[in-house]
């Protein structure tokens, strides 16, 4: 055990704070938490934050506000070492599942009409790494306990994260399913993290992608298998979209480019 505490700050940009309410949920650990590091800031469990040097700095949300932008630079530059937590700051999750910025654009405006933003400009959501080095990626949609109780110990302790980079598929032949892809029903599980345990093929509910794109995954060939099963381009893309932001985004570009 290091001598020093780390100095550690927990941040929430765009999301449904999910992630940080995770954190407080740990309500067994939560005090080891607080005791094993100096948190230094989290909004959600404590009023004295500080505003200083920091080891490690956990952020969780797309950034989708100018303000949010500052707000991560101010932190990069304040950290060591900064870990993206939860789908949205690692990929931008639902949020930045818009296509093109043109949609993006005309979604803001059939919400927000022509309203005058004056607290802080509206950015197309993107994720944290699109401003920012990212350290380190904790997925999920929120993180799972497990994972972040074993990322944080190993981080207090002086040792890098050891995290799942096999798809859900791994976890689900574990629990020995039967395969829904078989059964023609639109499964993500080959695109997507592992983490959750396979929680939903797990009760034959289809896989959505929620812990986000694995860094190997093959999206041509499953796009290319669930075409076979008869699913439709928009179909695949929009489900792919929902939670791979602007990953996907990406995959369908250079799809198009390799296709022309
Ligand atoms: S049901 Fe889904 S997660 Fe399970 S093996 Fe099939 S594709 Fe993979
Ligand atoms: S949608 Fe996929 S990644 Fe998310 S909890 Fe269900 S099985 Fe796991």
């Amino acid at each position: 055990m290091p001598k020093d505490k780390l100095k550690i700050g927990i941040y929430e940009l765009t999301g449904c704070a999910g992630d940080a309410l995770l954190i407080v949920d740990c309500e067994e650990e939560l005090v080891n938490i607080f005791t094993a590091a100096s948190i230094e800031a989290f909004l959600m469990a404590k009023s004295d934050n500080r505003h200083g040097e920091l080891d490690v700095a956990l952020v969780e949300g797309s950034v989708s506000t100018e303000k949010e932008k500052e707000e991560l630079l101010d932190i990069r530059k304040r950290a060591r070492v900064v870990v993206a937590i939860g789908g949205c700051a690692c990929v931008g999750g639902p949020q930045a599942a818009f296509l093109d910025k043109k949609e993006w654009e005309k979604n803001l405006k059939k919400v927000y009409g022509n309203i005058e933003f004056s607290h802080s400009r509206p950015l197309q959501s993107k994720p944290i790494d699109a401003y920012i080095k990212v350290d380190c990626y904790l997925p999920g949609c929120p993180i799972g306990k497990a994972q972040f109780l074993s990322t944080f110990a190993r981080m207090v302790n002086g040792n890098p994260p050891e995290l799942f980079r096999f798809p859900v598929c791994v976890e689900c032949k574990w629990h020995e399913n039967d395969c829904l892809l078989n059964k023609d029903i639109l499964c993500l599980g080959p695109l997507t993290l592992a983490g959750c345990g396979s929680v939903c093929p797990n009760f034959n509910v289809p896989c959505f992608g929620c812990w986000g794109p694995t860094e190997e995954a093959n999206r041509t060939s499953e796009y290319y298998l669930l075409r076979e099963k008869g699913f439709d381009t928009e179909v695949i893309k929009n489900r792919m979209a929902n939670y791979s932001g602007t990953r996907i985004t990406e995959f369908f570009e250079q799809f198009r480019k390799e296709k022309r």
